[in-house]
């Protein structure tokens, strides 16, 4: 141990290693109610490309399995060790904001920004990165989000999600070497500013990969000029609500582009831990006694005569299914006004995290479907819950969607889980729960983007992976980490 600490040390200085027993207990543990805790060894925090590169080198040399962390807000346990301690290597110290092109109209970065920094000053500037990364994007980085392809934060339905938008990355690679991919593949393309073009796509293979193929240091991500004219709307949707809302979205989506930046529903539990629980919220009151899932919208347009078309367009599709129009502000209970106006991205999902009060947490098992297959989950959802009433009853959980979201152009993004109580005589009840739910979500043809260590392994165990395409993960995995030095564990590579 000695001997690694002394080479950790050498290589990011000795300021920024850490074996002290509250240091390596905070970084032992996901934020959901089930998993083991696993102590690293070492916590290890570099401030440059160069510093990753050596902590690298030194793993491989030892033998010390690393996993990255950005803002270690993975709801699978994907940032901290899964088999065995090693090091956990902290990209957050990485985080400046290294370049703003606005011919080229990209940004650059350190990866262990947050988006909610980022966005900060693209916001001042006009304009913005598209998708604001995940809703927890005011401790989340963006090489988290990329590792994940996070969507929620703001601007799914409009941009999808945050992987969509990179057009290079910089990554260390699990044996210590720099890899340039996107426009920065070749040493002629002097700006960045597109992902697709000298050959395969290799950039893609470390977006979404949780950190099992390499480390991101540096990212391009696109920017888009924020537009001046935007309208938010709330409905009140007719039961069952999250029929009509699927209706309508596929309607949405056959009409063409109508400039809706983001769109939600939230069934009704979610309606009522709304308003019955988050009271700092001006909008609550609005909706007490509402029995009924809530719809909501923000468009953006360029022009009015842009704004009121497509407002027109999208209106008459909530009417023709029934949903009736809340007040125009915040305080009538338009949630869209708050969620667009109001910062409410960055809001929304921590102040839902307490929703049963203090001690509670998530075991989130959210999802992508498409569109018209939305209502099929819900059914599934609900059959589960009907199959495992006692063991939830056991553990005091509740089960469901809280929320879903139109993403990108085919899809629902599905905010669906279990809330648990965080207690250690409740874990392997949770884990248990938690796992046979996966497993449900997966076979429903549900499609995990976040996987973590737990949706990794249940994907995998539920064997949703034909043996080529297994194998073809297994020998990239091989080919790039020889010594299994990423990440081990995660789809039990
Ligand atoms: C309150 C709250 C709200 C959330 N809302 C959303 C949401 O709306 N949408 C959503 O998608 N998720 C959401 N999440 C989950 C999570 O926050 C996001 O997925 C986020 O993008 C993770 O970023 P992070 O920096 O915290 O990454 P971490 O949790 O630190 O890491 C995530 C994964 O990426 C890997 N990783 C991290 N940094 C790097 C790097 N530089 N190079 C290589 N691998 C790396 C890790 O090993 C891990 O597997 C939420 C979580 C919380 C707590």
């Amino acid at each position: 141990m000695g001997e690694v600490l002394r080479a950790l040390e050498d290589a990011v200085g000795s300021d920024y290693v850490s074996v002290d027993d509250f240091v390596l207990y905070t970084y032992s543990r996901g934020i959901e109610g089930a998993l083991e805790e696993v102590m690293p060894e070492y916590v290890v925090r570099p401030g440059s490309t160069d510093e990753v590169s050596r902590v690298v080198k030194v793993a491989n040399k030892y033998k010390v399995p690393i996993v990255p962390r950005g803002g270690g807000c993975c709801l699978m346990g994907g940032s901290k060790p899964i088999e065995k301690g090693g090091i956990v290597i902290d990209m957050t110290r990485m985080n400046r904001l290294l370049d703003i092109n606005f011919e080229a109209m990209t940004v650059s970065v350190e990866c262990g920004i947050t988006w909610a920094k980022l966005n900060t000053v693209l916001f001042e500037k006009g304009y913005y990165t598209g998708t604001l990364g995940p809703g927890s994007g005011m401790s989340a980085t963006v090489g988290g989000g990329l590792s994940h392809h996070s969507v929620g934060g703001g601007g799914a339905t409009k941009y999808g999600t945050c992987s969509e938008h990179c057009v290079a990355l910089e990554v260390v690679l699990p044996q210590g070497d720099v890899v340039q991919t996107g426009s920065n593949a070749s040493v002629y393309i002097k700006e960045p500013f597109c992902r697709l073009g000298l050959g395969p796509d290799l950039l893609s293979i470390f977006l979404g990969d949780n950190g099992i193929f390499g480390i991101k240091t540096k990212a391009t991500l696109e920017i888009f000029p924020r537009p001046e004219y935007h309208e938010c709307k709330t409905f009140v949707v007719e039961n069952p609500g999250d029929i009509n809302v699927a209706k309508i979205w596929l309607e949405w989506r056959k009409m063409g582009d109508l400039g809706i930046y983001d769109s939600q529903y939230l069934p009704p539990l979610t309606v009522v831990a709304y308003s019955g629980l988050l009271t700092e919220f001006p909008f609550i009151p609005a909706w007490k006694g509402i029995d009924k899932g809530i719809l909501w919208y923000t468009i953006e347009a360029y022009t009015e005569d842009e704004l009121e078309e497509k407002v027109r367009l999208a209106d008459g599709a909530v009417k023709r299914h029934g949903g009736e129009e809340l007040g125009e502000k915040i305080e009538d209970g338009n949630i869209a006004r708050w969620h667009y106006e109001k910062h409410g991205f960055w809001q929304n999902w921590h102040a839902l995290w307490n929703i049963a009060g203090p001690g509670c947490v998530p075991c989130s098992t959210e999802h992508h479907v498409p569109i018209h297959r939305m209502p099929d989950m819900f059914r599934a959802f609900e059959k589960w819950e009907e199959e495992n009433r006692s063991l939830l009853e056991k553990a005091g959980a509740f089960s469901g969607v809280s929320t879903t979201i139109l993403c990108g152009h085919t899809t629902v993004e599905v905010d669906s889980g279990l809330v648990v109580w965080d207690r250690p005589e409740l874990r392997s009840l949770n884990k248990q729960l938690w796992i046979s739910q996966m497993h449900m979500v997966i076979k429903n043809g549900g499609m995990p983007y976040m996987t973590g260590e737990l949706y990794s392994q249940a994907l995998v165990d539920a064997a949703a992976f034909p043996e080529p395409y297994f194998e073809l993960l297994r020998t990239l995995k091989r080919t790039l980490d020889p010594n299994r030095i990423l990440s081990p564990g995660k789809y039990r590579l």
